[in-house]
């Protein structure tokens, strides 16, 4: 959990902090936006060797457990939980000269290249980002509400809670 204590981020405070750009990543830079109506906590994650390590506003708008057979292969799971936001709202630290983007420049998996984790899917056509909850460090406001793509679980998996169930998104 986020201690009473942590300092509430203006979105502001990232604008002085350009990264530079690593060799096979087109990573966007630091968000330009000068204000948000409200300001959120700032989320911390890493992958699992701590190469990459990235920071995030706790403003999810939306999460869910994903079914589809992508989500399965990707993460070696029966599902991927995952929050969304708008990529602007995404900040890699610690630049990773070793990230690995799999996929096409547009929509793509971002994988720590040394240890594999997968860190976000940047998805419908680039202006979002599922990321999946294993590697977010701190714990988000959000979480999973609904099942998607429940159309194409594995037969060998039973979802045994009680939220809504979607055939696709
Ligand atoms: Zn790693
Ligand atoms: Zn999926």
């Amino acid at each position: 959990m986020i201690s009473i204590g942590l300092r509430w981020w203006l979105w502001g405070d990232f604008t002085g902090g350009d990264s530079g750009s690593g060799p096979g990543c087109q990573i966007w830079r630091v968000c330009k936006e000068p204000v948000l109506e409200k300001p959120f906590a700032r989320l911390k994650g890493a992958c699992l060797c701590g190469r990459i390590n990235f920071e995030v506003s706790d403003a999810f708008e939306y999460a869910a457990n994903c079914h589809c057979s992508q989500c399965r292969k990707a993460t070696g799971a029966a599902f991927k939980p995952f929050v969304a936001i708008p990529r602007e709202k995404f900040v890699l630290k610690d630049w990773p000269d070793d990230c690995f983007e799999f996929g096409t420049r547009i929509e793509h998996d971002l994988r720590c290249r040394n240890c594999g984790s997968l860190i976000y899917s940047r998805v419908r056509d680039g202006e979002y980002l599922h990321i999946p909850l294993g590697v977010l460090t701190d714990t988000p406001s959000l979480k999973p509400d609904k099942h998607i793509f429940v159309g194409s679980k594995a037969d060998w998996h039973d979802i045994l809670d009680d939220l809504p169930q979607h055939e696709e998104f």
